[in-house]
């Protein structure tokens, strides 16, 4: 029978006829047909994750030329961006997630996938230790070990609650489907209760005061959909009670969205206040209990406590448990999120990638590398570099570091563009390393690491599945490109983001969007430009049709207030 053979912790996929050669040969000593199985079997790749970096990669990926397995602990992608939709029933759960299964079929069979939680990664016997998420009851072990050739790992973040005391006890979070369904609950239950006979008014007041910690994209646009939720859907169900109804939104920094455009905060702010939503800027939250939650004043250092009915905390993202542990075992144990370089690969370890929230590029060492590079092209220690190996340099610079050339070209740069332009000057023959440092290092502030995003994470999915596919031509090109100057650039390009634009959803059928080339679109039609791109971009055809679906029910019929 055709079969695997496990032969030095590697798998080789043979036909009986091979599997005969293969057994006659070694027992003659002879080595051949051990090596040219050896060489035409598939690498394995080993893809932890199926959010929106791990989904990106597969689906592009050839896996013809791979033996790939998938292990995530849930077993259906979620579309993110509409997890706040969820939590007021605006779009159902089931209609923005679609089953891995169905993704991978697609595949032909080619990739395997497990339910299960990765628990360890060892990187010097290239595997993974992961225990199955089914229900333990089933028969049947639960745990189990998978190698790899190539770990991909993309298994995400978690919420981080700044060790808050209380906060995972008395807190929502709002990461999974499950925390969506969950919130919507609890907003039914507090009315449920606020409407119970023989109440006092505080406690109504309390178990109807809605408190969102974070005022990022994430919690506003929780903030904006809860109101609508009340204000166009409960308050008629719920007569009695609407005159106890708030909603605060705690941000410790001094405005809401304070990521977007200037004009997009103070909009969103506006149209918060004439809404009636409490943002309380400039507070930081010490402590929650399941009353009451504690904060202080950041200008004053005055100690603020409120009552609350529920608290959803949306204050950022974390390192995972097993992210944590390879990090430590890699010597990046110091580090807050695991460092890759612009390839993707994971710093200090040979044939590991990571890509979306539980990684980010190293930029740390960006001008101690750019300082390096001027260095070894000044032979003479004279502090210039003639025009030529100035432009050898900033060619191996932007290479290196795409986001030096971003920064070159963005029209708020002008000393560097300036300074640029005029080395590349006729009359100018040389050029000063410091001077050009200089305007650099004002840049190096402003290179951030990219943002936690759902279009970073698919954007580097698609771009190392692409790299995949060219593995074989990478491998003769390991340098990478090099010829940037004289022979044209190299295919295998490192990974560059481009950015297409953010919307902040702010209810009442009104969005701000921020589009590329500093436009910024807020209002009504803003939303409709929402509702396409939101449809459009939705990872199939079922899904966009239940999610559109769910829009027009919401539009006749309103929001179900059901707790189910
Ligand atoms: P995820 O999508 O979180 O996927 C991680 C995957 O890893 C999951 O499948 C998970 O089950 C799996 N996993 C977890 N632990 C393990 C383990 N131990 N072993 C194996 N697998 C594991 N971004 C935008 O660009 N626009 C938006 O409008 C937007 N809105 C958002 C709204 C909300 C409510 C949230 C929470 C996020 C939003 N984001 C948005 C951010 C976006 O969702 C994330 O940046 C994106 O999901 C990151 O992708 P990822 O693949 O890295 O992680």
């Amino acid at each position: 029978k055709d079969r695997c053979i496990t032969k030095n912790k590697e798998t080789v996929k043979i036909h009986s006829g091979g599997l005969i050669a293969y057994a006659e040969s070694t027992a003659n000593g002879d080595r051949s047909v051990e090596k040219e199985l050896k060489e035409t079997q598939k690498k394995r790749v080993l893809v932890l994750g199926t959010g929106w970096a791990g989904i990106s990669f597969l689906k592009d990926l050839d896996v013809s030329s791979y033996d790939v397995q998938v292990v995530s602990p849930r077993n259906y992608f979620a579309f993110t961006p509409l997890l706040p939709s969820v939590t007021c029933g605006t779009v159902e759960a089931r209609s923005i997630v679609e089953p891995v299964r169905n993704m991978l079929k697609k595949k032909n069979g080619e990739v395997r996938f497990w339910e299960a939680e990765c628990l360890k990664i060892d990187p010097v016997s290239k595997q993974i230790f992961c225990r199955s998420s089914v229900d333990e009851n089933l028969a049947g072990n639960n745990d189990f070990s998978l190698e790899y050739d190539f770990l991909v790992i993309a298994c995400g973040a978690q919420v981080n609650t700044f060790n808050t005391p209380g906060v995972l006890e008395n807190c929502h979070f709002l990461k999974e489907v499950e925390d969506a369904q969950r919130i919507r609950r609890t907003v039914i239950d507090c009315f449920e209760k606020a409407v119970i006979p023989g109440l006092t008014d505080d406690e109504r007041w309390t178990n109807l005061h809605f408190v969102i910690v974070g005022g990022g994209p994430t919690g506003v646009e929780f903030a904006a959909e809860l109101h609508d939720f009340i204000h166009d859907d409960l308050v008629k169900v719920y007569p009695s009670v609407k005159d106890f109804v708030n909603i605060s939104v705690i941000q410790s920094g001094d405005h809401i969205l304070n990521t977007f455009d200037e004009r997009i905060s103070s909009f969103a702010e506006q149209k918060f206040q004439r809404d009636g939503i409490n943002v309380l800027t400039g507070h930081r939250v010490m402590s929650v209990s399941d009353r009451t939650i504690n904060m202080k004043k950041k200008v004053t250092g005055e100690d603020v406590s409120i009552p609350h009915g529920m608290v959803v905390w949306s204050t950022g993202v974390g390192t995972r448990p097993v992210v944590k542990d390879f990090m430590e075992q890699i010597g990046q144990g110091t580090r807050r999120i695991l460092a890759i370089d612009e390839w993707l690969r994971v710093k200090g370890c040979e044939d590991v990638y990571a890509l979306g929230d539980c990684a980010t590029v190293d930029q740390r060492k960006l001008m101690e590398d750019i300082s390096s590079i001027f260095k070894a092209a000044d032979k003479d220690n004279s502090g210039t570099l003639t025009m030529e190996e100035f432009e050898d340099v900033l060619g191996d610079i932007i290479i290196r570091y795409p986001q030096v050339e971003l920064y070159l070209k963005s029209k708020h740069l002008f000393e560097a563009t300036d300074f640029l332009q005029d080395v590349y000057g006729n009359d100018k023959k040389e050029v000063n390393i410091e001077e050009f440092k200089l305007a650099l290092s004002l840049c190096d502030k402003q290179m951030k690491s990219l943002p936690a995003t759902a279009q970073v994470a698919a954007q580097q999915g698609a771009y190392l599945s692409r790299c995949f596919n060219r593995r074989k031509k990478c491998e003769q090109h390991p340098e990478g490109p090099r010829k940037f100057r004289s022979g044209g650039r190299h295919e295998f390009l490192p990974f560059q983001y481009r950015h297409l634009g953010q919307f902040a959803p702010l209810g009442g059928e009104q969005t701000a969007a921020e589009l590329p080339g500093d436009w910024v679109s807020m209002g009504r039609s803003t939303q409709w430009l929402w509702y396409s791109v939101y449809a459009s971009k939705q990872v199939s055809w079922r899904t966009r049709f239940l999610v559109v679906g769910d829009w027009s029910r919401r539009f006749v019929f309103g929001r179900d207030s059901s707790r189910i």
